[in-house]
């Protein structure tokens, strides 16, 4: 008798949020198999079936983050950390590259990241004469917490091939000295550019050291699937993550974006892989729709052409937009776009000043938005001191996109901040800003609806609703065990939620 109906795992003695009766769920071949009372999986649990006793905690989908920068995050882990928890000044800083210069060879690269301007007691950025007079003998790179600046000596900067005759590329800037004009050490938005010059300082060591400390800190979080939003994703990135995949070194579902620029040689590769046994997908095109040259880039006429063109080519398109100016310039973009083409699901990333007539063009265009409620928690205070209160009870705008029906999704935007589902659902509710100050209670939802944004919504941001995002039959079996339920959040604190257990395509990836 063939016995080939039994499944492979059962976890007993579950908890669900909303399943009726049922408390036991059971997988086969990485897919969710049945879910029901202890009585009915027990049919299909067989002799070879591994059998876990949940002891009544509660099961959910896997958390999918639905835009993050997962070599971003995984490099920043392995360098020394300058955020406001550990310098809040320029000369603090200095302190800090000085010593982690001791241990590094003369010559060698110092790599920091995580200070931000605004929260320096300076109130500007650190420069090129600042770093030098700290390390002379190193060259060193320090990356501003969002990514979007950064600073070198000039040891760092002659390495690279910066002098006075650098020409700024067209979404970038190279700031610069008044008198002598030679660059001053910061770079506005060059991230992508300078990470790719570093290529050859590079060693795969790090890369993977890297890589295992993310992948871990993902999985011990709930993390079972992320979209990665690198503007500067290319195939040469696509083939990384393959090989990081092929490896076993990233647990977690990844959905690449491609940058803009990459497009047209992704459309001229075929891409040999497949993505429901490797875990790996080619997500939307992404377009930074920037304002850090003082007007927006690209144009209104420019991005929409864009984005027809690339929803003939088949592509669905995220489009980087923070300001409000660019949110209505995205939004009347994809709004043109879907005229032509229906069903694109074109995205909105950040979304990060909606106020309500902005969210009415948003809702209009048929755009998704994925957003970041967690910015809330960690910024929140700053949001409070540096800008007007109407944007302040608009930002981040988790309350109006519900209300509206617009089809969200949350990301972490990590490293921006650190993957942490729980806590952003908690935010989510509570709107509370680290230090529990309120910033737009307006935007409160509830915790069901913020664990339904990071699941099902994310899954849906990028056309995979039909394999993740709730637990149903025949869905990935992307589970994760917590000792409470996220949504009952608001009564209680974050930390007292504990991932118990991670299980990606049916395989428990990480315990505690
Ligand atoms: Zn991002």
């Amino acid at each position: 008798m063939s016995l080939n109906y039994k499944a492979d795992i059962v976890f007993r003695n579950v908890s669900f949020i909303h399943s009726g009766r049922a408390n036991s769920i059971a997988v086969k071949d990485s897919k969710i198999y049945l879910v029901g009372t202890d009585a009915q999986t027990r049919d299909v649990t067989g002799s070879d079936t591994k059998t876990v006793d949940c002891q009544d905690m509660v099961m959910i989908p896997g958390f999918h983050d639905a835009h993050l920068h997962i070599l971003r995050l995984s490099a920043n882990l392995t360098k020394l950390y300058c955020g406001p928890e550990r310098a809040c000044t320029i000369t603090r800083i200095k302190e800090l590259l000085e010593l982690e210069a001791r241990k590094i060879p003369q010559g060698g690269w110092v790599k920091a990241w995580g200070y931000d301007h605004e929260l320096l007691l300076e109130k500007r950025h650190p420069n090129r004469g600042d770093l030098d007079r700290a390390v002379p003998n190193h060259p060193v790179r320090l990356d501003h917490v969002s990514g979007h600046a950064t600073v070198m000596n000039t040891m760092a900067m002659r390495k690279l091939g910066f002098s006075e005759y650098s020409v700024d590329p067209p979404k970038g800037v190279i700031d610069r000295e008044e008198e002598s004009g030679f660059p001053s050490g910061l770079f506005l938005d060059m991230g992508e550019y300078i990470g790719k010059s570093m290529i050859p300082y590079r060693d795969q060591s790090e890369l993977q050291e890297g890589i295992i400390l993310a992948n871990q800190l993902l999985i011990s979080r709930g993390i079972t699937a992320v979209q990665d939003a690198g503007i500067g994703n290319d195939l040469e990135r696509w083939n990384l993550f393959k090989r990081l995949k092929t490896l076993g070194l990233l647990d977690p579902q990844v959905t690449m974006m491609v940058g803009y620029d990459y497009c047209e040689e992704f459309r001229h590769t075929p891409i040999a892989t497949n993505p429901l046994r490797t875990g790996l997908y080619v997500g939307p095109a992404k377009i930074m729709l920037s304002l850090t040259t003082g007007s927006l880039v690209p144009g209104q006429k420019s991005l929409t052409d864009a984005i027809v063109s690339l929803q003939s080519n088949g592509w669905q398109v995220a489009i980087h937009a923070v300001e409000q100016e660019a949110i209505e310039c995205a939004a009347k973009a994809i709004c043109s776009a879907s005229k032509i083409k229906s069903g694109a699901r074109h995205r909105i990333e950040h979304c990060s000043e909606g106020d309500p007539t902005v969210i009415s063009l948003v809702d209009k265009s048929g755009a998704i938005v994925v957003t970041n409620p967690g910015f809330v928690w960690h910024f929140g205070d700053k949001y409070r001191k540096t800008l007007g209160s109407n944007i302040v009870s608009n930002i981040y705008p988790t309350g109006s996109l519900e209300n509206r029906g617009i089809p969200w999704a949350i990301g972490s935007d990590s490293p921006m901040i650190m993957p942490d589902p729980i806590l952003d659902i908690y935010t989510c509710v509570t709107r509370f800003s680290k230090s529990g100050n309120p910033v737009g209670k307006e935007q409160t939802i509830s915790g069901s609806q913020g664990l339904k944004a990071y699941t099902y919504g994310a899954a849906y941001s990028c056309f995979q609703e039909r394999e993740l995002g709730s637990l149903e039959r025949g869905k990935f079996a992307d589970l994760v065990l917590l000792s409470r339920d996220p949504t009952g959040l608001g009564y209680y604190l974050p930390a007292d939620i504990n991932v118990k257990m991670t299980v990606i395509r049916g395989k428990v990836v990480y315990e505690n």
